[in-house]
C-alpha cells in the first residue's frame, strides 16, 4: 500500500527514485509520481502506467539532472485513480511538492475551512488539503519548515508526508503512523516506506518515530520532535542484509516462486534456539495470558500460533483480530503478553493494537518478516521469519513461516528443542520432495474443476482449522471465487445447509487426533451430495478427488495448505487473472 521514496545526494536522484518506486511496487499501487527541482521550480511526472515503464516515462520528460527527488506510489483512498489525484501535489507557486501516505481523517472540515478562506482545489484527494494548509500557514510565517509543522499538527489520523522544496533542494518529511525509514549511503541519504526499497544501496537504517520530522540535504540530516520542538539524536543501525534480489528466479510469477520456497522458509523460521537465547520462552511461561494478534493472513497465523501454544505448551493463548482489539482494551493487565504477527511489520491495524496494549503496560513481542520495520521497533521482544522479500500481494511463504515460528516457540516453552530440531529436519526434507512431486498436476486439475463453480468450501479442525480459513482466503484473494473456510465442527450448526449436489468442498485431514472426526464430516457432506476433495496423506473411499499430502506431524496442516495455494495460483491463470497483483489489494496495509 502506498510508498514514499526520496533521495538527496550526489547521484542521479530521479533514476534512484524510479528504482526505489519499483521496489515499493509490491506493496500495491494504482499510480505513481516523481518530483525534482528544476530552475527553482518543481518539475514532476505522474502516471497511471505500470512502474515497469517508469524509467522510459521519466526519461521522456528530459528533466535536467537532479540530485534531490521525491516519489510516491499511490493506493487511492480519497479520489479516483486519475493523473490529477496522483501524487506529488504541488503548491500553487511551484515552490514545493508533497507526497503523502495515510488518510487525513478530518479532511472534509479542513477543506471547507480552506475553501471559505478562498483556496481552491484541483484534485479530490485528502492530500491536497495538506498542501493548501501549508500555503495558508505560509501567509503567517516565512519558514516552510514551520508552516509544514503547523499544518501537520492540524491533521487527524495516521499520516506520513514528504515535501521537496524547489529553491533549497531540501526534503522535509514527517512521520505519524505510516512507516518512514532513512538510509545512509556513501553518496547521500535515502528515505523510504521500507528499508527494502533502498536495500541494494545501503543497510544502514534509521527508523523515524511518530511525530519526528527529518530535514535532509545532500550532506546534512537533522531530526526533531515536532511536539516538543527539540532536536532528536539518533544513530543509523546496520540491519541484516536483505536478500535484495527481488526477481522471479525463472518462475513465471512471484506467487509460484514463493510457494515453492516454503521447504526452506519454514525451516529458517523454525528458530527455537533464537527464542531460547532471548529468554522469551520464560516470558511466555510467566505471562498470565498471551494474546496473539494480526490482520488478514497474519490473523490466521496468529490463530495457528495460539493453537500451538495451547496444544503443545499448555499456555493460556488466545487469538485476537487486530481491527477488533479495542473492545478488549480494558481487560489487559501488565501481566499479559501480546504477540503481534505481520509480514511487513507496518500493518496499521496491528500497530494500533500494540499501541492499545502498551497503554496497559502489556509486554509486546512480534514475529515479522521485514527487518527495519515499525512493529519490531516498538516491541519488547522482536523475532523475524527471515523468509526474504515476499513480493506477491497474497501471502504464502510468510504465512507458513509465521506458523512454523509459532510451533518453534511452543516447543521451546515445552523444553523439546532436540525433538523439534529433528522434526524440522524431517519437515524440510519431506517438503522438498513434496514440492517437486506431481503436486502441481493435482492442483492444476483441481483449478480446472473449481473454475466451473461459484462457491467452494474448505473444512478443517484442530491444526487444520486456521489453515482452512487461510486456504479459503487464498482462493478469494487470488481468484475472486466465493470460498469459505469453516471449522468442520460448525457443519451441523448451520453450514451444512449450503451443501447441494456437486458443491465442491475441500476437507483438510491430518493423521492426528481429529482424523476420524474429519472423515465423519466428509461422510456427512458426501451424503448431501457434496463433491468431496480430500487433501490428506492417504486416500479414502469418501473422496471424489484425492490430493495427496504429506505427514509432517505438528506441521501437517501446512503441507495441506500448499495444494490450496497452488490451486489458487492455477485457478487465477485459468481465469485470466494476475496472481501476483489481485484487484483492490495492497501488500502492506499501512492505512486503517
Ligand atoms: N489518501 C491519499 C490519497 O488517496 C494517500 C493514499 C496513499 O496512502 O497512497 O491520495
Amino acid at each position: 500500500m502506498c510508498g514514499i521514496f526520496g533521495y538527496a545526494g550526489s547521484n542521479s536522484a530521479g533514476h534512484l527514485v524510479v528504482k526505489g518506486l519499483q521496489r515499493l511496487e509490491y506493496r500495491g499501487y494504482d499510480s505513481w509520481g516523481i518530483a525534482i527541482s528544476e530552475n527553482n521550480k518543481i518539475a514532476f511526472v505522474k502516471s497511471l502506467q505500470p512502474l515497469a515503464e517508469a524509467a522510459d516515462i521519466y526519461n521522456k520528460e528530459k528533466f535536467m539532472p537532479a540530485n534531490t527527488a521525491i516519489g510516491h506510489t499511490r493506493w487511492a483512498t480519497h479520489g479516483g485513480v486519475t493523473n490529477v489525484n496522483a501524487h506529488p501535489h504541488l503548491s500553487k507557486s511551484g515552490e514545493f511538492a508533497l507526497v503523502h501516505n495515510g488518510i487525513v481523517e478530518n479532511y472534509q472540515t479542513l477543506k471547507e475551512e480552506l475553501i471559505a478562506q478562498g483556496y481552491d482545489f484541483v484534485s479530490e484527494t485528502d492530500t491536497e488539503v495538506i498542501v493548501r494548509l501549508v500555503e495558508a500557514e505560509l501567509v503567517h510565517t516565512k519558514s516552510l519548515e514551520q508552516a509544514l509543522v503547523s499544518a501537520f499538527l492540524k491533521l487527524d489520523g495516521r499520516n506520513t508526508i514528504a515535501l521537496l522544496e524547489s529553491k533549497t533542494y531540501l526534503i522535509l518529511a514527517i512521520r505519524n503512523g505510516s512507516p518512514l525509514v532513512l538510509g545512509k549511503a556513501a553518496d547521500g541519504y535515502f528515505l523510504g516506506s521500507d528499508s527494502l526499497s533502498f536495500a541494494d544501496e545501503t543497510n544502514e537504517v534509521l527508523i523515524l518515530d511518530d511525530m519526528q520530522m527529518v530535514s535532509i540535504t545532500k550532506n546534512i540530516l537533522k531530526i526533531h520532535d515536532i511536539k516538543t520542538n527539540k532536536p532528536v539524536f539518533k544513530d543509523f543501525k546496520k540491519i541484516e542484509s536483505q536478500n535484495v534480489l527481488v526477481d522471479k528466479d525463472g518462475y513465471e510469477h512471484f506467487m509460484l516462486k514463493e510457494i515453492s520456497e516454503q521447504s526452506h522458509t519454514i525451516k529458517i523460521a523454525s528458530n527455537s534456539e533464537e527464542i531460547l537465547a532471548s529468554g522469551f520462552e520464560k516470558v511466555c511461561k510467566s505471562a498470565s495470558r498471551i494474546f496473539t494478534v494480526g490482520a488478514g493472513s497474519a490473523a490466521y497465523a496468529a490463530g495457528q500460533i495460539a493453537y500451538y501454544l495451547r496444544s503443545y505448551a499448555s499456555l493460556p493463548a488466545f487469538e485476537l483480530k487486530a481491527y477488533e482489539f479495542e473492545s478488549y482494551a480494558k481487560q489487559f493487565t501488565d501481566q499479559d503478553l501480546v504477540i503481534a504477527v505481520s509480514q511487513s511489520g507496518e500493518t496499521a491495524d496491528t500497530i494500533e493494537a500494540i499501541e492499545i496494549a502498551k497503554q496497559k503496560n502489556v509486554t509486546i513481542a512480534s514475529i515479522v518478516n521485514m527487518q527495519g520495520s515499525t512493529i519490531p521497533a516498538i516491541s519488547d521482544y522482536s523475532f523475524f521469519t527471515r523468509s526474504g522479500p515476499e513480493i506477491c500481494v497474497v501471502s504464502t511463504k510468510a504465512f507458513s513461516a509465521q506458523c512454523a515460528w509459532g510451533l518453534a516457540l511452543a516447543k521451546a516453552v515445552a523444553g523439546d528443542i532436540q525433538g523439534h530440531k529433528k522434526e524440522i529436519h524431517d519437515v524440510q526434507h519431506k517438503l522438498e520432495q513434496y514440492l517437486s512431486d506431481s503436486i502441481n498436476k493435482g492442483a492444476q486439475d483441481l483449478a480446472k474443476l473449481l473454475s466451473k463453480h461459484e462457491h467452494v468450501f474448505v473444512l478443517g479442525r484442530g491444526q487444520n482449522y486456521f489453515i482452512a480459513l487461510e486456504g479459503a482466503l487464498k482462493l478469494k484473494e487470488t481468484t475472486y471465487t466465493h470460498a469459505e473456510g469453516f471449522a468442520a465442527g460448525e457443519l451441523k450448526h448451520g453450514v451444512i445447509a449450503l451443501i447441494e449436489k456437486g458443491t465442491p468442498v475441500i476437507v483438510l485431514i491430518s493423521d492426528d487426533a481429529y482424523h476420524n472426526a474429519m472423515i465423519n464430516a466428509a461422510a456427512e457432506i458426501k451424503s448431501r451430495g457434496a463433491y468431496v476433495i480430500g487433501i490428506a496423506a492417504s486416500d479414502n473411499p469418501l473422496f471424489d478427488k484425492h490430493i495427496p499430502s504429506v505427514d509432517l506431524k505438528h506441521l501437517s496442516a501446512l503441507a495441506n495448505l500448499i495444494p490450496i495455494q497452488l490451486t489458487a495460483y492455477y485457478l487465477a491463470l485459468e481465469l485470466g487473472l494476475p496472481p501476483d497483483k489481485p484487484r483492490n489489494l495492497a501488500k502492506s496495509v499501512t492505512v486503517k
